[in-house]
């Protein structure tokens, strides 16, 4: 019998966090392969919104934070695009979103461990093999051709998808869309005479920016939330520091109980809007209101979008406002749901709910370095990028934590520190360190 060719790791999903990944791994000659659905890397098209910049500095691209040296860095982009003089005279740490997709399309079109146009199927458990070994089932998805690969170890990198309301997830289509496909249906809304978007988030704060800028005397935009308020995003220098390795060595020690209650108190520093995108918004509306006539905006907070009714060519919105416990509708040509994104937990996980330990019926157990906890030990790990809200707590998605989070995991899979962890570097103590306990 053949003897099997087994990888050391297979990465699922090639957003930034494996391609972060795919990137260190190339660069340390570490076999690896990785595989995306996606005909090629493409970092939330449908909200590649020109005017929108990244919300961490150009320090969080791929690599920096593990190697400050890597060819795949980005101000190795700019320097090969011959970008860097303009650069240094933008003079700004946030650089564009679309940026930001070239420079990490750059580096996965030089990475030769990644694959684009590849389903990941199924992961099939060979605990009994030797060595023990993950079978990983790839579709091609023009071919529909499929290939079996072996892996020592997986790393589930599936990212999130987008969250809608129940009620209001069967009138998707049409004229009602989720944020995450603005840019594919941008000109369909510009033909319109009247738009409602939902959310409070920065991608309904950037979608009503953009409408509003292109606004001449149509199309009408309704602005609804359900929060309290269009709140900023808390960008105070002491409070970033939760999104550091100090916290989250400090969150994931805390029960399980205490981090899902800490969450909702974290939320400022996730949900808002950012403060320059905030003051774009306010400032185009003062200069409106010098001719109110100009002015065709309807922003309103504690108010849900509770359904949705198709009319002819338009739509009905049932709204309720919740502090006055008042139903009201109104009347549009299209809707836009910016109601947010959650994790994407492939189908084939569910195989493996037996065999691991759980903290609610959702949230998976993780290690502090990202392994799934299998109830019986094994020599064979899934580590996961997706899905950690709950054990590391609010920097789960943040891209510059993602990058020593590849570290940790590149370390775990080696056995020895390849790449220096990062630890300090903040200013304040998050609990009391293990001698300053009481005795
Ligand atoms: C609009 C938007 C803007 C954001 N901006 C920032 C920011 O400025 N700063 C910041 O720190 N964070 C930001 N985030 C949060 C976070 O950094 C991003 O969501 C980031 O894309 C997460 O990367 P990822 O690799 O986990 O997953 P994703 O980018 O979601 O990629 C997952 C990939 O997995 C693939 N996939 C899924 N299932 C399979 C399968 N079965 N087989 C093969 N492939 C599969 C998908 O095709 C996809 O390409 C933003 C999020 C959104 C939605």
């Amino acid at each position: 019998m053949n003897k099997l060719n087994i990888h050391e790791v297979i990465g699922i999903g090639i957003g930034p966090f494996n391609l972060g990944m795919a990137a260190l791994l190339e660069e340390q000659n570490i076999d690896a392969l990785f595989f995306d659905e996606s005909p090629s890397f493409n970092w939330h098209p449908g909200m590649l919104i020109e005017g929108s910049d990244l919300q961490v500095p150009f320090l969080a691209d791929l690599v920096t934070f593990a190697d400050p040296t890597s060819r795949f860095s980005f101000l190795n982009y700019l320097h090969t695009q011959k970008r860097l003089f303009s650069f240094y005279f933008f003079n700004r740490f946030d650089i564009p979103r679309r940026e930001y997709n070239n420079y990490a399309q750059w580096v996965a079109g030089q990475l030769s461990n990644c694959h684009f146009g590849k389903s990941v199927i199924d992961i099939i458990d060979r605990p009994d093999d030797r060595p023990p070994c993950y079978e990983v089932v790839i579709e091609d998805r023009e071919t529909k051709k499929q290939q079996h690969f072996h892996t020592k170890n997986v790393v589930v990198g599936t990212g999130t998808k987008p969250m809608v309301p129940k009620d209001l997830e069967k009138h998707l289509g049409d004229g009602v869309f989720h944020s995450s496909q603005y840019q594919y249906v941008v000109d369909e809304l510009e033909e319109s005479d009247s738009i409602l978007i939902a959310g409070s988030g920065q991608s309904a704060a950037e979608i009503f920016l953009d409408q509003l800028q292109n606004q001449r005397s149509k199309p009408f935009l309704h602005w609804l939330t359900r929060s309290s308020g269009f709140f900023q995003l808390e960008a105070g220098k002491l409070g970033q520091e939760v999104f550091s390795p100090d916290y989250i060595d400090y969150f994931h020690e805390l029960p399980f109980e205490k981090r899902k209650n800490e969450l909702p108190n974290l939320s400022q520093l996730r949900n808002g809007v950012e403060e320059s995108t905030l003051h774009q918004i306010y400032d185009l509306l003062y200069h409106r209101s010098v001719h109110p006539q100009e002015l065709s905006v309807h922003i309103q907070a504690n108010t849900e979008v509770v359904d949705i009714e198709k009319i002819d060519k338009q739509y009905k919105v049932y709204c309720f406002q919740r502090q006055q416990d008042k139903s009201f509708d109104l009347t549009v040509d299209k809707v836009v749901l910016a109601t947010g994104y959650k994790p994407h937990i492939p189908d084939w996980f569910e195989k493996f709910r037996e065999l691991i330990e759980w903290e609610d019926t959702n949230r998976f157990a993780v290690t502090r370095d990202y392994q799934l906890v299998f109830k019986k030990h094994r020599s064979h790990q899934i580590y996961t990028l997706s899905n950690l809200e709950h054990s590391h707590g609010p920097g789960a998605t943040n891209l510059a934590l993602s990058v020593l989070r590849n570290i940790t995991i590149i370390n775990r899979i080696v056995g020895h520190e390849l790449y220096p962890e990062q630890q300090g570097g903040v200013f304040q103590q998050f609990g009391l360190k293990k001698d300053e306990e009481a005795k």
